[in-house]
């Protein structure tokens, strides 16, 4: 078994000089709040106090604390969220980025992890003893909110949502004390962290994990066509999508400044609008790689630059999708679940497309098509494809015609969306669990939370 606590590179700028309890009339109070949060557009809500724990005695203490004062608590771990979930009025805002333990027992193929580490160094651990683990595909996302809202990373189609390759967790319940969940112990509680995201009623200290063999092959393939091959495209993925092997992740991203190429001058508001057509592969060898991107072949024509199957480092496939994510930026995101035909969704798509905001605004297209079963947890909206709206502006003059049109273009396909996602988390009313296991969690809610210490998510408030 091997130890560590890992470099957190989890977005929390200067974490080791901020206090580690600031309240509202503090000198720094609001850049701490700020500094919450990877999205810039930070809501106008205000904590009374923000804690950062070092330890689980920390957890501990600091849920006991608001207990006997009678205050709420909001729970972050890297930030990661795009609506600022932990970002709440009143009451505490609980820190978890200082709790980045890491343990690897090699043999029997498991980890622990603390809730702040950040998900590109816990692969980037793992890959070096030949193991592997679904994290996330940007840098900075931390495993806290990751792994309790689902989990859709590297390899997800093949190994699962991450969520599912949860096994136990470490949790300090509202009454402040440290309980284990497993399938053994306190079931409910494993059942509800895999899924319920921003809707957990605990505070996970350290997460249980299932590894995977590190894939022989890791590598992508990609070609970038005009704006006007859209109707193709999205006649094509829909056809295909239901077989891509799960291997493959296939997708497209339609925006003004593509990854793929590497761009060689800045996008502006005026670059053209272009398609990217990417399919990250992982699998035991080049050959099978070779195989399950064969009906790549069947693409629609009309692509102006493409590359081969080509291997490629983690650290190198982690900074194509970041391209498309710079930090310091402004975010308001959208989502949709959806099964509807190409006829339904190509007015609202070849609108995307020529009313696309500048960059780095972009939408994507994830082929998903989930196996019929999984095993029983919170986890239970998904579908055939994943269609996701990033408003991304830091230009104060780019604003205006950013900030509300993903929330527009989602809203627009509503008869279309059979529900969300957390990880994308729009912060609206929306289905992001199916209905029964809203009704359980809400059960279990009011047994394991009964004074209401810990938020709702805020779309259901
Ligand atoms: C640039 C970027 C890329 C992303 N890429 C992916 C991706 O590839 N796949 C994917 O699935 N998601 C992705 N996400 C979404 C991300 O996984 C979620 O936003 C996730 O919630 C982030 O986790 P966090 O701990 O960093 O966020 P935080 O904002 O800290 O947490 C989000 C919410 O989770 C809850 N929470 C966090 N930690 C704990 C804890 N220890 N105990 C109890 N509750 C807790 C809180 O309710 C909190 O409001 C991405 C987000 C961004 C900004």
């Amino acid at each position: 078994m091997t130890s560590s606590t890992a470099p957190s590179r989890n977005g929390t700028p200067d974490r080791d000089d901020l206090r580690r309890s600031v309240t509202r009339d503090n000198e720094g109070y609001d850049a701490a709040r700020r500094a919450t949060m990877w999205n810039a557009n930070v809501p106008a809500r205000f904590p009374d106090a923000i804690v950062h724990a070092r330890s689980i005695d920390d957890v501990v203490a600091a849920v006991r604390a608001a207990k006997a004062a009678g205050r709420r608590i909001g729970v972050r771990s890297g930030g990661h969220g795009w609506s600022g979930n932990h970002v709440r009025d009143g009451g505490v805002l609980l820190d978890m980025s200082g709790l980045t333990d890491v343990t690897i027992d090699k043999a029997a193929m498991t980890a622990t992890a603390g809730p702040g580490v950040g998900g590109s160094d816990l692969l980037k651990t793992l890959m070096k003893e030949g193991l592997f683990f679904p994290v996330g595909h940007c840098r900075g996302v931390a495993l806290g909110g990751y792994l309790l809202q689902g989990g859709f990373g590297w390899n997800s189609r093949m190994v699962g949502p991450a969520c599912e390759n949860v096994t136990a967790i470490d949790y300090v319940d509202a009454d402040g004390d440290l309980r284990h969940a497993s399938e053994t112990e306190n079931e409910e509680m494993l059942w509800a962290a895999r899924g319920s995201g921003p809707g957990f009623f605990g505070i996970v200290v350290r997460f249980h994990l299932r590894l995977h063999r590190r894939p022989a092959f890791i590598g992508t393939w990609a070609v970038q066509y005009p704006a006007e091959r859209l109707e193709d495209l999205v006649r094509w993925m829909d056809a295909i999508g239901p077989d891509v092997p799960p291997q493959v992740e296939l997708q497209f991203i339609v925006s003004r400044n593509p990854s793929f190429p590497p761009p060689i001058r800045r996008a502006t508001r005026r670059s053209p609008v272009r398609i990217e057509l990417l399919a990250p592969v992982m699998a035991e060898s080049r050959s099978a790689a070779k195989a399950a991107t064969a009906f790549l072949a069947t693409r629609p024509k009309g692509a102006r630059v493409r590359t081969p199957l080509l291997p490629m480092p983690m650290g190198a496939m982690f900074s194509g999708v970041m391209q498309h994510y710079p930090s310091a930026t402004n975010w308001e995101t959208d989502n949709l679940w959806t099964h509807a035909s190409p006829d339904e969704l190509l007015p609202h798509l070849l609108h995307v497309a020529a009313t696309m905001p500048p960059p780095p605004a972009h939408m994507l297209w994830l082929n998903w098509a989930p196996p019929p079963t999984r095993p029983d947890m919170a986890f239970t909206v998904e579908d055939l494809t994943y269609l996701a709206f990033y408003g991304g502006w830091k230009d104060p003059t780019d604003a205006a015609g950013t900030t509300a049109w993903s929330r527009e273009t989602v809203a627009a396909m509503q008869s279309l969306s059979s529900g969300v996602q957390f990880a994308d988390d729009p912060g609206r009313p929306a289905r992001a669990v199916s209905e029964p296991a809203q009704v359980r969690l809400e059960a279990l809610r009011a047994q394991h939370d009964t004074d209401g210490r810990f938020h709702r998510w805020i779309g259901s408030t």
